[in-house]
């Protein structure tokens, strides 16, 4: 069986950016810690974790010089208040494309309703919405959107979390057309999203079957799942080498695997390991 890894597998610039980040702080003698996941990778918050990063849900008053880390989805405006307020210096990994996307929504914001086409709940659209100072309406799939709440709304701009697909960008946008006279998307999609979008559908079409590493959470593993699997029924999601069963690749003769861009190297290395040991 032959093994093909994607070219664009793995970590993107803003998860290795946010990484680095923390591990400058490791040896800090100042408790350090980051709000929520940095990135969304099990394995990676745990391997911080472990050195002495710690993750926390919510902010509560720290002890002198604490250090707290926005992960690299960013965060509301009011967290950064709130941090300061309970004692922390901020240490902010928001990757610098979603910070882009800020400085758009904000520009928008001023003669415009905004739309976020993105995951509601997510982290980096809760941070956009965040720098906002009216909420903005978020949608999540062309079935979401709320016609009748949109109907009195004349003028529009649509901006879009990093890791959406245009397929899904697309079909809302034909939607959002027929309801609101003036609309226009500035499509805020990470370039490095694109590029293992497009990458996945060849991937998936000359493997017999395809491997998608990545943690449930993560968002932009789940789109390039959702690709695949629409392309290729043997395509399956996994966190890690544990989660592999060898059934999958029965008469098999080429598997493909996408890395997530917050899954380590090493994960994949695992998994080429295991299946380079069943091919012999
Ligand atoms: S996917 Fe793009 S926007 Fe998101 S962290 Fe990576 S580089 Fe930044």
């Amino acid at each position: 069986m032959k093994i093909n890894v994607a070219k664009s597998s793995g970590f993107c610039f803003g998860v290795s950016r946010a990484i680095d980040i923390c591990l400058s702080l490791a040896d800090s003698k100042n408790p350090v810690h980051v709000l929520g996941d940095i990135v969304h990778n099990n394995h990676v918050v745990r391997e911080l974790s472990e050195k002495g990063i710690r993750k926390v849900k919510s902010i509560r008053p720290a002890k002198k010089g604490s250090i707290l880390i926005i992960s690299a989805h960013g965060a509301p405006k009011e967290t950064f208040t709130r941090a300061r307020a309970c004692g922390y210096r901020i240490m902010d990994a928001t990757c610098p494309k979603v910070k882009d996307t800020y400085k758009i929504a904000k520009m928008l914001e001023k003669n415009n309703t905004v739309i976020i086409i993105g995951d509601k709940g997510h982290t980096e659209v809760k941070g956009i919405a965040g720098q906002l100072k009216k909420k903005p309406i978020t949608i999540e799939s062309p079935r979401g959107v709320p016609v009748s709440a949109l109907k009195k709304i004349k003028k529009a701009r649509v901006i879009t979390q990093s890791t959406q697909s245009l397929s899904n960008i697309n079909g809302i946008m034909d939607r959002l057309k027929r309801i609101i006279p003036d609309i226009k998307l500035y499509d805020t999609t990470c370039r490095i999203t694109t590029v293992k979008q497009k990458e996945i559908e060849s991937l998936t079409v000359e493997n017999d079957c395809v491997l998608i590493c990545g943690s449930v959470d993560s968002a932009n593993t789940k789109r390039l799942y959702q690709i695949a699997k629409k392309m290729n029924r043997r395509t399956h999601w996994i966190e890690s080498v544990k989660d592999i069963k060898l059934t999958w690749f029965k008469n098999a003769q080429k598997v493909g695997i996408m890395a997530g861009a917050s899954t380590p190297e090493a994960i994949v290395e695992e998994i080429v390991s295991l299946l380079s040991s069943e091919k012999d």
